[in-house]
């Protein structure tokens, strides 16, 4: 058992670990730079270290800050979270020369499924649908040409190192072929400084559909059902949902043998997300996450697992202690995820907060780090707050989502709450009938 972990994060996450930790008996170690000196997660942590100024280039994502940080305290092994070194090969190798645990997959599984092409191939090879397109990477006008043509339009450009919807293109006919093919080669050189791209069918109305899976390395490998996360704005996720009202039990039987099939394959080690977009009943997928995901409460909600604990064990050597007969999956779970921004603008808010009152009562989790007096720093993501919310059936999950909602009082900086008090007045999402473009579409009217 480690008997340390240092939580290379900051805001809810950091708290969640450190939460996780603390009921497995490991002690603590927060890191933080200047302008998190009051934070939650560095008040509750056993021991905490200044990691350096506000710009996280220069603290959370400075990584001989952290191994530093690490050395000091005598950390066993580091939980990065989600975002920030999470996802970065080159952190896991470091901590592993300096005999320190990444509480992670392993550093080949996080580089292999962080370049789009490797991960598209790599998982087609193990027997997971993908979206039609290219074979790799495309140079040649005439061939993409071809490639387009064969596959009917509109298609889809995008950066074999792309993130965030960044160096992202539709074509929509032959003549708009090579001006997105140029336009994602620069933003893809600019924003990753690699401008390889590759082509794909661009489906029309998908939904988002993604597969949690947990596999300890040895090539056990179970899943834990999905999560619709359709309901995005500009490709980032805002409500999130398990399971998916779109799929049926065949369905999900089917494809979450598939891809925990693939993961048992591959030897994949630690939680993981498998996502896909989802039309007329096929699958297809589009990346692999390689870490926790901030949408995880909805499936521990349905499973009853800590997936934050699986993690934990599964990093420490220890073998899965859960097969798929041992998953039941019951009830409904729906995350909303609550920024700092205006709820019309989206622009962020930072600033302090004057007054908090999270909502409580049977099924209602709020994961977050925020109190009374706190300041919301402008350098971060703007997220400040999780509500989860489950119910036995999804109408009485969406009741007591409305409930939740309407006791929750942050005051000193606007919130997300009354998006999402807007969105349970629509008939749409009620019914779950909404695919990734129904919340772009609604904010458009508004
Ligand atoms: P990123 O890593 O940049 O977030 P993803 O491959 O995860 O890129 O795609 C982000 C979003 O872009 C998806 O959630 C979906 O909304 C849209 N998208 C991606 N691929 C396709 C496709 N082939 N057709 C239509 N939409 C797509």
């Amino acid at each position: 058992m480690f008997d340390k972990v240092l939580i290379a994060n900051r805001g809810e996450i950091a708290l969640r670990v450190l939460r996780a930790c603390r009921e497995l008996g490991i002690s603590t170690v927060a890191v933080h730079s200047t302008a998190d000196a009051n934070a939650m997660h560095v008040r509750l942590a056993d021991e905490s270290v200044c990691i350096g100024p506000p710009p996280a280039t220069q603290s959370y994502l400075d990584i001989p800050a952290i191994v530093s940080a690490a050395e000091i305290t005598g950390a066993d092994a580091v939980h990065p979270g989600y975002g920030f070194l999470s996802e970065n090969a080159r952190f896991a190798d470091i901590l592993d020369e300096h005999g320190i645990t990444f509480i992670g997959p392993s550093a080949d599984h996080i580089r292999a499924m962080g370049d789009k092409i490797v991960a598209k191939q790599t998982v087609e090879d193990l027997g997971i649908p993908v979206v039609p397109g290219s074979p790799g990477a495309v140079t040649d006008m005439n061939e993409i040409t071809a490639l387009a043509d064969d596959m009917g339009y509109p298609v889809l450009i995008k950066a074999a190192s792309g993130g965030g919807g960044r160096g992202m293109k539709v074509a929509g006919s032959p003549d708009e072929l090579e001006t997105a093919i140029h336009s994602a080669k620069s933003e893809a050189k600019s924003a990753f400084g690699d401008d390889a791209v590759y082509l794909e069918k661009y489906l029309a109305n998908p939904r988002h559909i993604e597969i949690q899976v947990l596999a300890d390395g040895r090539g056990n490998a179970i899943h834990l059902g999905e999560r619709d996360c359709s309901l995005q704005r500009r490709h980032q996720k805002v409500w999130e949902e398990a399971l998916s009202p779109a799929l049926n039990a065949e369905e999900r039987t089917r494809i979450g043998e598939i891809v925990s099939t693939a993961m048992s394959k591959m030897k994949y080690k630690g939680v993981g997300t498998v996502e896909f977009l989802y039309e007329n009943g096929e699958f297809y997928f589009i990346e692999m996450n390689t870490r926790l995901q901030v949408e995880h409460p909805v499936t521990e909600m349905i499973t009853g697992l800590d997936l934050v604990q699986e993690q934990i064990r599964i990093a420490q050597g220890a073998p899965l202690n859960l097969t798929q007969d041992d998953i039941t999956l019951s009830g409904h779970a729906i995350e909303c995820r609550i920024n700092a921004e205006n709820p019309e603008t989206f622009t962020p808010s930072p600033g302090t907060i004057e007054a908090v009152h999270v909502p409580g009562g049977l099924g209602v989790r709020v994961d977050s780090a925020i109190y009374a007096g706190y300041n919301v720093p402008p350098y971060y993501d703007s997220l400040i707050g999780k509500l989860i919310v489950f119910g036995k059936t999804r109408n009485e999950c969406l009741m007591r989502l409305r409930r939740s909602l309407g006791e929750y009082v942050i005051e000193g900086v606007d919130t997300t709450i009354p998006l999402f008090q807007r969105l349970l007045q629509e008939t749409d999402i009620m019914d779950g009938r909404y695919n990734i473009r129904w919340l772009e579409d609604y904010l458009a009217k508004q």
